[in-house]
């Protein structure tokens, strides 16, 4: 086998990305990826193979059977008859999948990264030990450097165990065969929300488990407040502060007993989805001697450039700290063979977006206004509805709203917080924003183009101030 300068451990988001960079900085690079989905091997990790991809592809089809069904009238357009084709919606995620990890592969190809199908394990002195998938004898590889980037897997709960079958983790509820009459999901975190929203648009009755005793507790109150009043309106029959204390599987159903409010309850479902995070992936990956230190968490420890206790060795995405998203693993990816390359590259994470893809969407970037206040701020903040804005309108698109919120005493933008249609894109206008440090004011002296939704922005820049214009403002400047 021939001398690589660098070894990537997974072939996600994080490490394929990495491949590619290096590949074009010059160096000789292996990707090292163990994946066989639905029988072949696979590049694309988690995200292409059963996350972010085939979760985008259900939302999207679902939406379009619920639009169709429900969404269409107001515009005086009437169907009868709707069928949905499980069998064809669940084919055509399938070939989604096909075209986009087919599509890394074809990437790795041109790029002459050679793809070594297999399990990859660090073994002491920065030396990798690649054991092939085929079967064929181990060998190991002495590269420069090494980029870890093994990904994340499901958190499993005991009082929940997932028999692939009636309770099933985020990959089995990508594959119903059939819409469950009822499903139950434990935990309301970002797959509990899309996953469910799929199942409750295609007709099941959803009733999502959460333990904590506040809702999304991470986002903007606003936020948040606003996001569990539409999906409640949507029909996810949401129950905070619900613990799951066990699960009974009984005549082709799953009874579900938790406690809510103190008081013990049973439900039973035809389908139950546990989602309730997921966790570092590490598992073989790391000889006794190879002098990677771990936190108590599992995750491996990184510095700011994701440079590991071991000289040349790097680790990215899910497998270290930070938001466990394809996008943030991508960044660090690049970084990382940045860093080797001798450039100083880095990774804001302060601007890093979350997006919760159901209809509408919801997303955020920088602070909310509870973080703002607790760093010491004193925070001024702007929110405008959908509403009333044209586009909206006639789109019939009018539920939420872009809040901003900025620093009083310097005008800075510290946050933005959208619910609403495109939410996923029209954050982008605050993540950049944030990376130019701007002001409010710099956004309400911008030009926003009519009719579109991107004027809830401008109209909510303009709000922080009073000086909306669609809006009886009681305070104005
Ligand atoms: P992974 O994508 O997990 O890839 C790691 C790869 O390493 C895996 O393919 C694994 O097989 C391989 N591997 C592990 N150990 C070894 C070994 N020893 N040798 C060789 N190969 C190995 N994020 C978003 O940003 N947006 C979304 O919309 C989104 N939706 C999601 C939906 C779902 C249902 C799920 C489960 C996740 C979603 N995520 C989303 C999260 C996203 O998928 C992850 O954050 C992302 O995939 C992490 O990338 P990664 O490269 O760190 O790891
Ligand atoms: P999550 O952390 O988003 O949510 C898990 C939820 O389960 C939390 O609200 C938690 O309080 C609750 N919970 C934990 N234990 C529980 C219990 N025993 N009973 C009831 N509720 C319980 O995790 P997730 O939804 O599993 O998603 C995992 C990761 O995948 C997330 O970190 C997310 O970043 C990533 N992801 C991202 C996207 C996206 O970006 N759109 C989509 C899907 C997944």
């Amino acid at each position: 086998m021939s001398q690589f300068d660098l070894v990537v451990i997974g072939g996600g988001p994080g490490g394929y990305e990495a491949a590619i960079r290096a590949a074009q900085l010059g160096f000789k690079v292996a990707c090292i990826e163990k994946r066989v989905h639905k029988g072949k091997p696979s590049l694309g990790g988690t995200c292409l193979n059963v996350g972010c991809i085939p979760s985008k592809a259900l939302l999207d089809s679902s939406h379009h059977y619920e639009d169709t069904l429900h969404g269409l009238d107001v515009h005086g357009i009437s169907v009868e008859n709707v069928q949905l084709d499980l069998a064809k919606l669940l084919a055509r995620k399938d070939k989604v999948v096909d075209n986009l990890t087919g599509g890394v592969a074809q990437l790795l190809k041109g790029n002459g990264i050679e793809w070594l199908q297999g399990t990859g394990k660090l073994l002491a002195g920065k030396k990798v030990e690649f054991t092939p998938l085929d079967g064929s004898e181990a060998q190991v590889l002495e590269p420069k450097y090494v980029i870890l980037a093994t990904g994340s897997v499901p958190v499993n709960i005991p009082v929940a165990k997932v028999d692939e079958d009636l309770i099933v983790d985020s990959t089995g509820a990508l594959e119903f065969q059939e819409v469950p009459k009822r499903l139950g999901v434990i935990g309301a975190g970002v797959i509990g929300l899309e996953l469910g929203s799929v199942w409750r648009r295609l007709g099941a009755e959803v009733v999502v488990f959460e333990a904590l005793d506040s809702f999304l507790p991470m986002a903007d109150k606003a936020l948040s407040k606003e996001y569990q009043k539409i999906l409640t309106k949507q029909g996810l029959d949401i129950r905070i502060g619900a613990k799951v204390s066990g699960t009974e599987i009984n005549n082709g159903q799953v009874t579900v007993q938790y406690n809510q409010a103190g008081e013990d309850k049973t439900e039973a479902f035809d389908k139950l989805i546990v989602c309730v995070g997921r966790k570092a992936y590490a598992e073989g990956l790391l000889a006794e001697d190879s002098g990677i230190k771990l936190t108590e968490r599992g995750l491996v420890e990184v510095n700011d450039q994701c440079l590991t206790s071991v000289e040349g060795v790097y680790a990215i995405g899910d497998l270290v700290r930070g938001p466990m998203l394809a996008h943030k693993a991508m960044e660090e990816g690049v970084m990382a063979v940045e860093r080797i390359h001798g450039h100083a590259a880095q990774v804001n994470y302060d601007t890093i977006i979350s997006v919760i893809y159901t209809h509408p969407e919801a997303a955020w970037v920088g602070l909310t206004e509870e973080q703002a206040k607790e760093k010491g701020h004193e925070v001024k903040t702007g929110q405008f509805p959908f509403a009333v804005n044209g586009r909206a309108l006639a789109a019939n698109e009018s539920q939420g709203f872009v809040k901003f919120v900025a620093d009083a005493k310097t005008d800075r933008l510290l946050g933005m917080h959208v619910i609403g249609p495109g939410a996923s894109d029209i954050v982008h206008q605050g993540m950049i924003a944030l990376e130019f440090v701007s002001s409010v004011e710099d956004l309400q002296l911008m030009t926003f183009a009519h009719p579109t939704y991107s004027e809830v922005v401008h109209e909510a820049a303009l709000a922080v101030d009073g000086r909306a214009i669609h809006a009886i403002q009681r305070k104005r400047k």
